[in-house]
This record gives structure tokens, sequence and C-alpha cells, in this order.
């Protein structure tokens, strides 16, 4: 029988329209969210929840910030897109501020992490052979067990990920896997002169917040350096302030040679990616040689600038170091309690907590996922990643206060899941 809208609940019409209409690509919560509002989200129902997934990392300056509507409402009458094919009042100072904000001499606006990530590989391989004077078609850039730089081709090319890369070939060549946090392994790698960069996250998010030892990222680029091959830091996830610092790779007190931003270098309102370098390196980039349509228009361009003033106005990177050092000390007291909470780990506010998957006296699962539900029912919502691991990254807005309330919910949710 056939069911009336009456019947179904707005949020069981939502999910079964997805689910029937758009790819299987991602498996969501059962929720169905309708506003936003800085560190809160509602659901159709009316529901009010705290957001610890932030977009994962793109909501960092809160949702739908006042300024970010304003300067969004204000550009979308003035202009939106020209394409490059011309100058736009724009580009140019945001060009200079991001530059200037990060301290590099150059900057190629993308739209999505994973393009600017491409964006960087290309520009390695290229300074490779332009600059390094690898012979042709032979440059190799290093990567890590356990990435996640997106999902084109070439990248999901270099995930050891087969969620992200079965059944996807041919695979793009000129990879070589080393395991993350292995110093020894970096500079055997090295040694092989047809490299010309390595690529790594200072904090491995989607694999599941795992933090390096604090020296690896600085010895990591002085070894780079001495082998003649670039840095490449990929602070998509890790970057605006999320860690404790504008970008992570500060914590290492180095500068990458290129740096790759993305989602809350907009704030969230608008997909905007960067790849930061110095003209050494950015200039191997000629007219033709890469671009994008909607790479570093207008609305793009207003949006980050302003995006990036909030960061520094309201002071969030010292936000987040000083609540993500009381949340891990809250999440402490968990592991200590429960033997079923295995640790907490993380820097600012970027943290995971590990669950151990039991299950329950009637034989059914009881996951990270299981507890992301009680987590829901009780008003937060977070992710779990890689089935026993649970992010927990909240809008960088966030109090005191709300994290106090939040780190009670999260006690209790723990509890019934016992
Ligand atoms: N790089 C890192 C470290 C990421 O965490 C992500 C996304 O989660 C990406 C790249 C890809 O970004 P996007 O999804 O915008 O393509």
């Amino acid at each position: 029988m056939q069911q009336t809208t009456s019947t179904v609940s707005k949020t069981q019409q939502a999910i079964a329209l997805e689910e029937r209409y758009s790819a299987h690509n991602y498996h969501p919560l059962p929720v169905v969210l309708d506003r936003g509002k800085g560190v809160f989200v509602w659901d159709v129902e009316g529901k009010r929840y705290y957001d610890f997934l932030s977009a994962y990392s793109a909501v960092n300056q809160g949702h739908c910030h006042p300024r970010l509507v304003k300067a969004m409402q204000e550009q979308a009458g003035e202009l939106t897109l020209t394409s490059r094919a011309f100058y736009s009042s724009k580009l140019g100072g945001y060009a200079e501020y991001v530059c200037k904000t990060f301290g590099y001499e150059r900057m190629m606006p993308m739209n999505t992490g994973a393009e600017a990530v491409e964006t960087a590989l290309k520009m390695a391989r290229r300074w490779g052979y332009e600059k390094k004077g690898i012979a042709k078609n032979a440059a190799k850039i290093i990567v890590c067990e356990g990435n996640f730089h997106g999902r084109t081709i070439t990248i999901i090319s270099a995930s050891t990920d087969p969620d992200s890369n079965t059944a996807f070939g041919p695979y793009t060549p000129g990879f070589i896997t080393i395991p993350y946090n292995d110093l020894p392994a970096l500079e055997k790698a090295l040694a092989d002169p047809t490299v010309c960069a390595f690529l790594v996250e200072p904090i491995q998010g989607e694999a599941g917040v795992f933090v390096p030892d604090d020296a690896y990222i600085g010895k990591a680029i002085q070894l780079c350096r001495a082998n003649n091959v670039l840095f490449m830091a990929d602070e998509v996830q890790t970057g605006i302030a999320r860690t404790g610092k504008l970008l992570c790779s500060e914590h290492s007190g180095e500068r990458p040679d290129v740096v790759v931003l993305g989602k809350a270098v907009s704030g969230g309102m608008y997909p905007v990616s960067v790849v930061l370098a110095d003209n050494a390196v950015m200039e191997v980039f000629t007219p033709g040689s890469h671009g994008s349509t909607f790479g570093g228009n207008p609305m793009a361009a207003r949006l980050a600038m302003e995006a990036l003033e909030i960061v520094k106005d309201e002071q969030l990177a010292a936000q987040s170091e000083r609540l993500g050092a009381i949340f891990r000390s809250e999440m402490q007291k968990l592991v200590d309690a429960f033997n079923y909470v295995k640790l907490v780990r993380g820097k600012g506010l970027l943290n995971a907590v590990v669950i151990e998957a039991r299950k329950a006296a009637d034989g059914s699962p009881k996951t990270a996922w299981e507890l992301c539900l009680l987590l829901r029912d009780n008003g937060l919502l977070a992710k779990p990643t890689h089935g026993d691991i649970i992010r927990f990254a909240p809008p960088l807005v966030i109090t005191e206060e709300q994290l106090m309330e939040c780190c009670r919910i999260i006690a209790l949710s723990v509890k019934q899941f016992a």
C-alpha cells in the first residue's frame, strides 16, 4: 500500500528521495539538515544539534556567519563569474591578501580541495623537469600510506584506501608510497634523484586524525630541503585554524615549499581552494598550462577574504588551541572510565575518539556508528570513520560553555552505549 505524505515524516521523505535519485557514494547518518547558525544545525523536524563535523572542517567560522552571508548577498548582486579570460576587480586584492596572510609569493586559485591537490601535483612535476632537471616523464612524488587527498583518478592512484581506489584503474604512475610518520623511510625514498616532491597531511584527518610525532613535519621539511625536493603540505583539512594555528605546519617551526588549502578558506559558503608557493615554483605555470572556469571568481575571492578576516578578528586559532586541550582532557576522563573508549587524540579542535566495537546482549553490533546514532538522539552530530573512530571537529566559534555541554552529551551517550 502506498503511504500518503501525511504518514511519512519529512525526514523519511528527504532520505527516500536522496536514496532513490542520488548516487550512493556516501553513507550519511540518518538526519536531514535544513538550517544552520554558528555551532548549531536544525533538522527538517525542527530539532537542534551541535555540529561536530563542521562539513569535514569546512565550516570553521560557524554556519551562515553573518559577515559571510552579507558578503555573499552583496557580491551576488555585483558580479559572480568572469572566467580568467579577463581581469576582475576582486582577484588581485584577494591574491595579495592570501599571499601576505600565509607568507608566500604567489597563489593559484581553484575550487575544491582535490583540484588544488591536482594543481600541486602538476606544479611539482613541471618543477621537477624544468628546475631540478629530472628526465622527461620520470618524475616521482612521495606520498604516505593512509593518505587522503581527494578522489580524482590521479589522487586515488596515490591512495592506499581500497574504498577510494578499487576498480578505478588504470592508475596514474609516478608515486612512491611510504609509511606515515616514518622519517627513515622518507630519507630512503628521497635518495631517488627522480623524486620531485613529498605530499603529506600534517595530521591525517580522514584516516582517523593520526597525529604524527612532534618532530616529524619539521624534520621532513628539512630532509626535503637537503635533497632538493618540494615539501607540499596538504592543509585542506588541517588549515585555517583547525589545529590551533592558522596552518598546522606552523607547529613544526618550518615552512613548507607548497601549501594546499580548501574547505574553510571560504567558511563553507562556496567551494574555494588555493595553492601557495614562491615564484621559483609557481612560475612553472604558463598561460594555458592550468586553469578552471570558476577558479578565483569574484564571489570566491570576496568570500575567502572575508572568511580569513573572520578567523583573524575572532582569534579562532587561539580559541581552537585552548578549547581543544579542554576537550581532550574531558574525553580522557571517558577513556579512563569506560574500557570500550580506547583513546582520544588530536590537535586544537581536530580530535578523534577510538571506540572498541562490541556486540550487544542480543548479538547486534555496537560500533562507532551506533554511538553516533546515540549522539544524534542526544543532540550532537558526529560521523564515524573507518568503523571504530569518531572524529570530533566542531566549528571553531564554539564557546567554552557550549563545549562543556557537548562533553556532557558525549559522556551521556557513552554511558548509554554500555
Ligand atoms: N585533502 C584533504 C587533506 C582532505 O581532507 C580533503 C577532503 O576531505 C581533500 C583533500 C579533498 O577536498 P575536496 O573534498 O574539497 O575535494
